[in-house]
């Protein structure tokens, strides 16, 4: 394998010069995010320290300050930095912001991560699956293999057996309702789930077999071009379309890039507004569009990091709970301070991460026992597949819901 290091330093330095800088130089190395880490948690290693893991753009940032340029000091970025890091980059980030929460600069390591591992996609580099999933969605429309002839037929499947209208391609609809494969391929009722929703609040909506795919591996793995084909799938969709806004389905890191990350990344603003479904699920019963019989089982809430923390929605997710799910106890920590499943930014798809992450799924075991419950309600497919397995792995008795799942189970029809 050709390891090209020239061109990660050239991506590295294509990004210090942006706002990247201003973190480099503001770090203070005094440790307080190693805490806030999952990995970290878990294993104790000081190598998972979050800002141990920009130890290769740092350096590559310091080779072009003056002094030691001129000097003829300036450290060089190495094969060995790039090979070594790569763990670290990949597989013991998540990129779920809460080291952010904890740095008193407020370094925002996650983005930093999401741009590092460009640098590692053009050296050659990075987890071979998580490639592989990229190139999936890049070359058959998901990383899971949904093509727009497989979503078509899962639509009429689901139609027929949960009974209720999935509209596809429909003209003239004001809300595009876009998919995550991992909800199509493992738990295909959520998507029939998004369609009693819209239908009963009277949403004028539709699916798309042109731009369906929310989840972004393209970005996950570093790999800019495929990031930006997949977001431009459902934005020239929409755009062909003219619908107002663009609803992405229970997946957090589908939601980050094309709500936070599309904009910059296509160069142009979006001519629609992008929201999650939990904040749509909102927006429908603040306006008075949901009927909802009361839920009763005990249950805890999960916040999904790039929705919570990153996306600033968590007050919609209790908002939506709050005099329907009569049970509900929060976690501690809980919102903006969750810990995350441990399968965020693309970790989920990477199967030699598995062991650490199936271990940094005690810590949710523990907060969910002590709430006294035994089910995890959450709104990201992702974080119900990495726990699905992490319990697994624990042997588990607990359970995992989705959110939509249980508001379309709970409608009251006029
Ligand atoms: S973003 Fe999350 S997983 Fe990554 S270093 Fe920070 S706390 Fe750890
Ligand atoms: S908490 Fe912030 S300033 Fe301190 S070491 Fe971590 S990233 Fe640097």
């Amino acid at each position: 394998m050709t390891i090209d290091v020239q061109a990660a330093t050239r991506s590295f330095l294509a990004q210090t010069e942006a706002h990247l800088v201003s973190y480099l130089e503001g770090c203070l190395h005094c440790g307080q995010c190693a805490d806030a880490c999952l990995f970290y948690r878990t294993s104790g290693d000081p190598r998972h320290t979050p800002a141990y893991k920009l130890f290769p753009i740092a350096k590559a940032y310091k080779a072009q300050k003056w002094p030691l340029r001129w000097l003829g000091l300036a450290p060089k970025v190495t094969e060995t930095d790039l090979q070594e890091w790569e763990e670290l980059i990949f597989d013991t980030c998540t990129m779920c912001g809460r080291c952010t929460e904890a740095c008193p600069m407020a370094i925002d390591i996650a983005s930093i991560v999401g741009q590092a591992r460009r640098a590692w996609a053009v050296a050659g580099l990075g987890p071979a699956d998580l490639q592989a999933a990229a190139e999936n969605s890049r070359d058959h429309g998901s990383p899971l293999g949904l093509t727009p002839e497989k979503l078509e037929d899962r639509l009429d499947w689901l139609a027929d057996d949960e009974e209720v209208d999935i509209p596809l391609d429909k003209t003239g609809a004001e809300v595009l309702l876009t998919v995550s494969s991992i909800e199509a391929m493992k738990y295909p009722k959520s998507l029939s789930a998004m369609a009693k929703i819209m239908n009963h609040a009277g949403v004028n909506w539709t699916f798309s077999a042109h731009g369906y795919e929310a989840t972004n591996f393209g970005y996950l793995a570093g790999r800019a071009d495929i990031a930006k084909t997949m977001l431009m799938r459902i934005v020239s969709t929409a755009e062909a379309a003219g619908v107002k806004t663009v609803v992405i389905p229970e997946c957090g890191h589908a939601y980050g890039v094309m709500r936070w990350g599309a904009a910059n990344i296509l160069g142009r603003p979006l001519p629609f507004e992008v929201l999650h479904i939990t904040e749509y699920i909102a927006k429908l019963k603040r306006e008075g569009k949901l009927k909802l019989k009361p839920y009763d089982k005990p249950f805890t809430y999960h916040d999904p990091c790039q929705v919570s923390r990153r996306g600033g929605a968590a007050a919609d997710a209790r908002y939506i709970l709050d005099g329907f799910a009569t049970q509900f106890h929060e976690m501690t920590p809980t919102a903006e301070l969750n810990w995350c499943c441990g399968g965020g930014g693309g970790v989920q798809a990477m199967s030699r991460a598995a062991e650490l992450r199936n271990k940094a799924f005690k810590i949710k075991i523990d907060q969910v026992a002590a709430t006294g419950t035994d089910t995890l309600v959450s709104a990201c497919a992702n974080c119900r597949l990495t726990m699905d397995e992490s319990k697994l792995y624990w042997k588990w008795d607990g359970g995992l819901e989705s959110l939509v799942e249980i508001v379309a189970e709970n409608l009251v029809e006029a």
